[in-house]
């Protein structure tokens, strides 16, 4: 479509004039349920109609004070909350680069593929990573973690994932937490599948980093990472100011000096910004305690059906996820044929495994915004497919 240079904003084009011929390509496999992306509730895809705005102009600072007032009520923390332009990945690299030094001791404690990419990171980055390798399916149990801090009693950090979206295993944080804490370390959580799905409260919990990522249970797209910080956390970074490790974008510090004055030390991504807010205000409407009620209400459905239809659960039952289900792919079939075999019969796309699991186990995601009726319809495909 050529530009008409006769209009000046944009905002009086119907929506219906434009043709996107890439569009209707993408629209075949838009049925997620997948543990991310996942999909976008109406208010949030509104959202991201709004236009720019300049973004340090008054309105604006209005509009980002309440956002992160929002985030942090999510997180249920009287720390701060920060938003990055980026993925969950990055969410790796904020604490390490401004809670830590180069060369510090940590303590990975990796139960699936995202933990150990977690460990990866701190390598990358230099710190002595101490790495705990519990079976994939398994959670990381508190005598795991109480063992290996006996044996490396000078770690900062213990680097732990929440929900480990590659297994669907959650592991318990309140309780590891405490374990950690007693031994002097802190606790870096990956929550990127987990917190808006399943209960996490950084202050009762005393978790010093929750971070995430926008396009799992926050129901928005990729493109946000979000760190929670404790108390403590933003004490510790206050001693790190100018020291530890070189750093520039993600700088916590500069976050917080510009937050001060009710902005972003770089331009604001705005689009993803009111996308997340409208996702906020969803949550905060639903209630965080309804929203998890939700989630566990809809997982012990998936998999009772699940069973129910003779698939085997991969993951250990007693830490089985509340948003992503995991299972041993039907005989006959690897993974990916499976999810290829189960889109071509509904349309609905489903995830492989990952890691060492890629092509023995298949992965639904049941977190964001999510209905009964769409997991149902989904293991009726699922059923359906393994009849056939
Ligand atoms: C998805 C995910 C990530 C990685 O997020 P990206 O947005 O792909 O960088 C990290 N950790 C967990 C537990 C995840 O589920």
């Amino acid at each position: 479509m050529a530009i008409d240079t006769g209009r000046t904003t944009g905002a009086d084009i119907e929506a219906g004039e434009i043709d996107l011929p890439w569009l209707p390509e993408l629209a075949d496999a838009t049925d997620l349920r997948i543990p991310g992306p996942t999909p976008l509730p109406p208010a949030v895809l509104k959202a991201m109609q709004a236009p720019m705005v300049q973004h340090r102009a008054p309105s604006m600072m209005a509009f980002y004070d309440e956002t992160l007032r929002l985030a942090r009520e999510m997180h249920r923390t009287s720390g701060e909350v920060y938003i990055w332009a980026g993925t969950g990945s990055a969410g790796w690299e904020i604490p390490i680069i401004n809670l830590l030094e180069p060369g510090d001791p940590v303590l990975a404690m990796v139960n699936g593929d995202f933990g150990d990419r977690f460990a990866k990171a701190g390598q990358a980055l230099r710190l002595d990573v101490r790495r705990v390798d519990v079976p994939w399916g398994q959670a990381v149990t508190g005598d795991d973690l109480r063992t290996a801090l006996a044996a490396h009693a000078d770690v900062k950090a213990v680097f732990l994932t929440h929900n480990e979206t590659s297994t669907g295993v959650t592991n318990r944080v309140p309780e590891l937490t405490k374990i950690a804490h007693d031994a002097g370390a802190m606790v870096f959580l990956d929550s990127v599948s987990g917190i808006g799905a399943i209960p996490l409260d950084m202050d009762a919990s005393g978790v010093d980093v929750v971070l995430s990522g926008s396009q799992k249970a926050w129901m928005c797209p990729p493109g946000l990472v979000i760190v929670g910080f404790s108390p403590s956390a933003l004490e510790r970074a206050e001693t790190l100011v100018d020291k530890g490790y070189p750093r520039f974008f993600y700088d916590l510090n500069l976050s917080r000096i510009a937050a001060r004055e009710g902005t972003t030390a770089t331009t604001m991504p705005l689009t993803l910004m009111y996308a997340f807010r409208a996702a906020l205000d969803l949550l905060a409407a639903e209630g965080l305690d309804a929203a998890w009620e939700r989630h566990a209400r809809i997982a012990a459905i998936t998999r009772e059906r699940l069973s129910a239809l003779g698939l085997e659960l991969f993951a250990d039952p007693a830490y089985a996820s509340d948003s992503v289900t995991t299972f041993r792919t039907p005989e006959g079939y690897t993974a990916g044929e499976f999810r290829d075999a189960v889109r071509e019969h509904s349309g609905i796309e489903i995830a492989v495994g990952q890691g060492p699991l890629r092509d023995t186990i298949n992965r639904v995601g049941h977190l964001g915004w999510v209905h009964e009726s769409e997991m149902l319809r989904m293991i009726d495909a699922i059923g359906e497919t393994i009849g056939r």
